[in-house]
């Protein structure tokens, strides 16, 4: 077996890592850790440390590690057909029965699921269907689509665009033009603190109207947005937010594409976040919970309001010039059907909602009066901790402080993962399904140490 500096010296000469401060890694000042195994909501490293991953991944690992049932779906798979494309009609058992195991999930105006690999190729595939689509009507003008600040929809060209976030967008030349920001539905740090829920709701609306107003409706295809923001804080939407948004873009005839990836296949307690919140979408992105993780796909949904038209645009034009040679890999398809009827046989959708519950309300019995917690927030298997310098009047650290991030430090320091969420001191849970209540305590109990270790008496 290799040895552990041998293998990080590799690491550090030859692996260009994701997301990642790559001078610091090359430098050694970031620790490589190598990851060996995993098992329900635990991760072990090569030295042997075990770790409770309250963060399931990248909130992926839904149905939680080590699944035998998944694995030996991916091996029976391989074995039979590693791969067919599925250009032109081809496809295998497992593409198909997925495709139908997620239109029977889905809400009830979606048609079709194209398949892709990962949520920033989802994204990419909506934004080009709704360009299509919009050419197809004979409204070649309309086609921008609005994002909010914070969302976060990939990092390829037009899907980094549509991410919110400034790290994001730096030095990459993005935003693209086609590509306009709105406010985020972020009641916490709303600008005007005299502001209540309902008048920052109409704050919000107000904000979309008078962009819409700005560009005109004409130049408008789509409005894309996670039922629950994600990486851009894990912020809960105030009271209202979607019926008062879903009213202007009818108006205005503007697409909606709720961005699924985190929400979908039971993250909030419920199927889809769409669900949950009572969005009607036109498409609706999926990746992460598809498979939990085993092997990497992601899906478009398509209304069957869009459907109609793609289809004549067909007519008109020949077959859709878009495929991926992986779209619809037969072992990302036959983990996603693997995973779908692990998540039905142990009612993970329901054991999410209700143990979410149980996080989200003991992490508020635990923390909600420290007096640098500024908030405490979440929905479903979804929590964040918001670190606060001073919570009257809000105050916010210096960001070069990295508070967050030393507390998600001091928390790994006690065996537990959370993520220090990349903009602002937040700290984010997204556990797998199947945490207990028991580890919820043992989450809490840790990061309760971690806060004080860091901000000791309201730092
Ligand atoms: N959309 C959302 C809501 C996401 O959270 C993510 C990833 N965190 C993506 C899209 C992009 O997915 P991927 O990293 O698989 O490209």
């Amino acid at each position: 077996m290799l040895h552990n500096d041998q293998l990080a010296q590799w690491d550090r000469e030859n692996f260009f890592h994701p997301s990642t401060h790559l001078a610091q890694h090359a430098r050694g000042e970031t620790a490589t850790r190598i990851i060996r195994t995993a098992s329900g909501c635990h991760i072990e490293d090569r030295d042997g440390v075990r770790l409770l991953d309250a963060f399931a991944g990248l909130y992926c690992v839904n149905v939680g590690y080590g699944r035998q049932q998944i694995a030996e779906a991916i091996a029976a798979q391989a074995k039979e057909l590693a791969y067919y494309h599925s250009y032109v009609g081809h496809g295998t058992e497992a593409s198909v029965t997925l495709s139908k195991m997620i239109l029977d999930r889905a809400p009830s105006n979606m048609s079709k699921v194209y398949f892709g690999m990962g949520g920033s190729d989802a994204n990419e595939t909506n934004i080009k269907l709704i360009w299509y689509y919009n050419n197809i009507l004979g409204r070649p003008k309309k086609k921008k689509i609005i994002s909010r600040w914070r969302g976060y929809h990939g990092s390829g060209i037009v899907t980094g665009s549509l991410t919110g976030l400034e790290l994001f967008h730096k030095k990459f030349d993005l935003p693209v033009d086609q590509v306009i920001h709105t406010e985020a539905p972020y009641y916490y740090r709303r600008a005007d603190t005299s502001q209540t829920e309902a008048q920052f709701v109409a704050h919000c609306v107000a904000e979309l109207e008078a962009l819409i107003a700005r560009e005109g409706a004409d130049t408008i295809a789509a409005f894309i947005g996670e039922p629950v923001l994600g990486t851009g804080g894990i912020v809960p939407p105030p009271r209202g937010y979607w019926p008062a948004i879903q009213a202007v873009l009818k108006k205005h005839d503007i697409l909606l594409i709720a961005d699924e990836v985190v929400t979908g296949f039971g993250r909030l307690g419920t199927m889809f976040g769409s669900d949950h919140y009572g969005i009607e979408a036109d498409m609706i992105t999926i990746a992460k919970g598809l498979t939990s993780a085993y092997a990497p796909l992601s899906g478009s949904i398509v209304s069957e309001k869009m459907w109609s038209v793609l289809e004549r645009g067909t007519d008109e034009n020949g077959p859709i010039g878009h495929g991926w040679t992986y779209s619809a890999h037969p072992i990302g398809a036959a983990a996603g059907v693997a995973n779908l009827k692990l998540i039905d046989d142990l009612n993970l959708v329901e054991n999410a909602g209700k143990v979410g519950a149980y996080l989200n309300k003991t992490m508020h019995e635990a923390l909600g009066d420290h007096p640098n917690v500024g908030e405490i927030r979440g929905e479903g298997m979804l929590c964040a901790v918001e670190l606060v310098k001073d919570r009257d009047p809000r105050t916010f650290f210096d960001a070069a402080n990295k508070i967050g991030a030393q507390v998600s430090a001091a928390l790994l320091g006690e065996g537990v993962i959370a993520r220090a969420m990349p903009q602002g001191d937040i700290l984010g849970f997204a556990p797998p399904f199947c945490l207990t209540n028991a580890e919820v305590d043992e989450v809490v109990g840790k990061t309760v140490k971690a806060v004080n270790a860091v901000l000791p008496a309201g730092a």
